[in-house]
């Protein structure tokens, strides 16, 4: 059996985490979770299912009804609530702008925490897992663990390209929002593990970064 090989990707939301942790995962073959995914599809199912996402005691009930399914092949990762394919709503500007919210739920998060713990095994704990306290909470024995930042406008303009979106500094300011709330909630926020590898991908190219954390990775594991 191979030697486990956790790599844990945590940092703000447009400091570019999705596109690099994928790519880190298919140049090491190991597997990928994309977490935020899961926040956002247990989101999405709320929504469908009429909750008031204004009452936290609602959200913890109504998620413990919903079944969340994640592919964790990084050539194409999956993502599905109740059985049904959610990779496309889940990046709508309605749940981008709940997500939080509801990640901010303790009971949600307890619940999205053993799921991620349960992948994380299943792929035999060689994985990439990307996300906001994956190094700090989900997977505090990672063998790596890195901390994804970028400069807000720099991500903001990432971001918007992204989303075809005109408004960059509209973009930069939902961000912000989003950053906010993520790092000041009581449960897991998004927080620097004291031994991650700080990565600035300001004024690197995608290949860049990845190179720079497969480096890492090789230096470590
Ligand atoms: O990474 P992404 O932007 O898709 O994440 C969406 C949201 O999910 C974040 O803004 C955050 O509120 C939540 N999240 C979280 N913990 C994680 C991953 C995501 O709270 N590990």
């Amino acid at each position: 059996m191979s030697k486990r090989l956790v790599v844990a990707v945590d940092g703000p939301s447009g400091s570019g985490k999705s596109s690099t942790a994928r790519g880190v995962a298919q140049r090491l073959s190991l597997a990928y979770l994309d977490t935020g995914a899961m926040y956002r599809a247990m989101t999405w199912a709320l929504l469908q299912a009429g909750i008031d996402l204004d009452d936290p005691a609602a959200i913890a009930t109504a998620a413990q009804g919903v079944r969340l399914e994640s592919g964790t092949d990084p050539s194409d990762p999956t993502i599905r609530a109740n059985g049904a394919d959610v990779a496309d709503p889940i990046r709508s500007d309605e749940v981008t702008a709940s997500v939080s919210q509801v990640a901010a739920v303790p009971e949600v998060r307890e619940m999205l925490v053993a799921l991620q713990r349960a992948t994380i095994a299943e792929n035999e704990h060689r994985i990439v897992v990307e996300g906001r306290d994956i190094g700090s909470t989900v997977a505090p024995n990672a063998e790596v663990k890195i901390y994804l930042v970028a400069d807000p406008a720099a991500r903001a303009a990432r971001r918007a390209a992204e989303d075809g979106a005109a408004d960059a500094a509209a973009t930069e300011l939902a961000l912000a929002r989003r950053d906010k709330i993520d790092s000041t909630r009581a449960a897991s926020p998004l927080a620097k593990a004291p031994d991650a590898v700080v990565v600035d991908s300001t004024y690197l190219t995608l290949d860049e970064v990845i190179e720079a954390i497969v480096e890492i990775v090789g230096d470590v594991a």
